[in-house]
């Protein structure tokens, strides 16, 4: 069985950015990636210095490249269902029934976000469907938008929203579950509050034209936020044992590793604040952290 130093489940943005710190750091490296990043159907990724505008298979295939320059790391197409540790190190498992060893796992394996059950909602989703203002915001600034979204969650999201376009609604879907307090507030700085039942969303090639709702009624919208309900992309830490926090991030400590001795976790399966930037300095330094721990362990 062939064995690495570091199997990175996860080539994308964290996953790549941890092999560059390792490759760097003459590390064997083996990066396992199945080749569905979040964002993959997004037009154009903003907010990442030298690459705000780029499309997100663009941003990922320079930093392949670039990664791929180091030759103690290999890069493969493929998915990891399983990991077992053993004495020293961990045979992972692929789903084409392959078996690698590993020293350390980085799983950088992002989250899968759940569409809602609303016609129309996934063919938006990263085009004008759309989870974060510093994403997209400046491009759909001063437009008639929606936040799909209830209660505190949608309140929240509206003082939020506000800062980009004073044309804003918020569509519960169904009965409002906001507070008279918040409803004063909304009020107060002009953003809508619409109760009625969504059936569809009309849209052309992503992007949003109309709501359609279910008594027959329309509004014209350009774009519409929402933070779907996701759930971890790969199971495998959760079957290693690895903690997840009540909100379903991976848990890792403030040098990127998990719960689990050995296993580290870096990017969107980690924390909330789903970024470019904010997952390449997590694999930059998960890669980092990794590297420091085999090269003290080798020095006893
Ligand atoms: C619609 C949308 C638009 C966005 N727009 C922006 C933007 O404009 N700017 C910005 O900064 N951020 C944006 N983001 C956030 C950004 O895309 C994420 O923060 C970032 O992709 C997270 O990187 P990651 O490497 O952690 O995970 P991902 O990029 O999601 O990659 C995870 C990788 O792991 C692979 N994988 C999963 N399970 C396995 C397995 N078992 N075995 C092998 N491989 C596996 C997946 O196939 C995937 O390639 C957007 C997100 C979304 C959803």
């Amino acid at each position: 069985m062939q064995t690495y130093d570091v199997i990175i489940a996860g080539g994308s943005y964290a996953g790549l950015s941890a092999a560059m710190a390792l490759g760097r750091a003459r590390r064997q490296v083996l990066i396992v990636d199945s080749g569905k990043p979040c964002n993959r159907q997004t037009p154009h990724s903003h907010n990442f210095l030298t690459q705000d505008g780029a499309t997100p298979a663009a941003i990922a295939a320079a930093a392949k490249a670039q990664v791929l320059q180091y030759p103690s790391v290999r890069f493969q197409e493929g998915t990891i269902t399983g990991a077992t540790p053993t004495t020293e190190s961990f045979t992972v498992t692929t789903a084409a029934g392959e078996q690698f060893a590993a020293k350390r796992l980085l799983f950088a394996t992002g989250v899968k976000d759940e569409m809602p059950a609303i016609k129309g909602f996934a063919e938006c989703w990263g085009i004008s469907a759309l989870h974060c203002p510093y994403c997209h915001g400046y491009e759909i600034k001063d437009t008639p938008t929606g936040i799909l979204a209830n209660g505190d969650g949608a309140f929240e999201y509206a003082k939020m929203i506000r800062n980009w376009t004073n044309q804003l609604t918020i569509f519960t879907n169904g009965p409002s579950t906001l507070t008279a307090e918040q409803l004063g507030k909304l009020q107060k700085h002009r953003i809508a509050v619409d109760e009625k039942e969504i059936t569809e969303i009309k849209q052309a090639g992503g992007q949003i034209s109309e709501l359609l709702f279910k008594d027959g009624s329309t509004q014209a919208l350009n774009a519409l936020y929402h933070k779907p309900a996701f759930r971890q992309h790969c199971n495998v830490p959760e079957a290693l044992g690895c903690e997840l926090t009540p909100e379903g991030y991976l848990v890792v400590n403030e040098f990127q590793a998990s719960t689990v001795t050995g296993v580290y976790a870096a990017g969107d399966a980690t924390n909330p604040f789903r970024s470019v930037a904010i997952s390449v300095a997590a694999g930059t330094l998960a890669g980092a952290m990794i590297s420091r721990e085999l090269i003290i362990s080798e020095f006893e």
